[in-house]
């Protein structure tokens, strides 16, 4: 095991004095000192909290994340447990039935009916006991829950009518984590860097064009055939005031497609390779 990440490990009281000590439970947890425990042992993601300062805690997250990725600390409980259940549920699965819907297609494996699923720019391998990247990079724990997650739900038809988090049911807090994790930090490092945004965004999202609407740069990814997440950009204008500001969209029928959880996590693995981190 590397031993610079055993020596910079983040402990629970360290990422307990960047939460606001509030105690408020709107991460699931009864205490921040519950959540900081979890998170630090994989068991919680950090953005569940949506009162933590990005600014203050982006230096413990990359730690973190280091971590995580090395196996330090990590309580495997959390995961295995979301893991155990959701591989009894794709079991359940009829890889055939569900293929178009979701958009893949299907192959014929050593155990059966496998998938073979776009996954933003990437291609998966999905089988009734685990996913392979087939583009060659890894999969975190977290992106194979999503996958599974996409898999079970059996996708739907879009709507193309594209809402804010605020119009999702029961999305309180998810809309204040994904402000503070996601839109927040990109209109931080993009606020008067279009140019630069937009050259982020073009290798991995397709433009659309919003500017009758006010909207100085848009942009789709597609996470999945079936579910695409917008993202809309507005630069700062310094002379009159106006700071940078961005927003995701998503289609109205999308919690028929994913749930809210992995929703908020799709944005951040949109928001993490727009900042060079994935
Ligand atoms: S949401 Fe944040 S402030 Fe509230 S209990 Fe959880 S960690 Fe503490």
């Amino acid at each position: 095991m590397d031993r610079d990440v055993l020596k910079t490990r983040v402990a629970p009281l360290e990422l307990y004095k960047c939460t606001p000590r509030t105690n408020c439970g709107e991460c699931g947890s009864k205490t921040c000192l519950a959540f900081a425990t979890l998170v630090v042992t994989g068991q919680e993601k950090i953005t569940a909290c949506p009162y933590l300062d990005e600014e203050q805690v982006k230096p413990l997250r990359d730690r973190l994340e280091e971590q995580l990725a090395a196996g330090v600390g990590v309580s495997r409980e959390g995961f295995e447990k979301t893991m155990e259940f959701l591989s009894g549920e794709i079991k359940k699965c009829d890889f055939r039935v569900q293929a178009e819907t979701i958009g893949a297609e299907v192959k014929e494996g050593q155990g059966g009916f496998d998938l073979i699923l776009p996954y933003f720019n990437e291609v998966v391998l999905v089988t009734k006991s685990d996913i392979e990247n087939l583009s060659g990079g890894a999969l975190s724990a977290w992106e194979k829950i999503l996958i599974f997650n996409y898999v079970i739900a059996g996708g739907t038809e879009p709507s193309t009518v594209w809402v804010g988090m605020e119009s999702l049911p029961n999305s309180v807090s998810k809309i204040k984590s994904l402000k503070a994790h996601c839109e927040e930090p990109l209109a931080r490092l993009y606020g008067g860097r279009i140019d630069a945004f937009s050259k982020a965004v073009l290798p991995r999202g397709r433009e659309i064009c919003l500017k009758d609407q006010g909207v100085d740069f848009a942009a789709e990814f597609a996470v999945f055939p079936k579910l695409a997440i917008r993202l809309l950009f507005w630069d700062e204008v310094r002379d009159e005031g106006y700071a940078c500001r961005v927003k995701f969209l998503f289609d109205s029928r999308v919690l028929q497609v994913l749930d809210l959880e992995s929703l908020l996590f799709a944005c951040e693995q949109i928001t993490d390779r727009l900042s060079g981190k994935v």
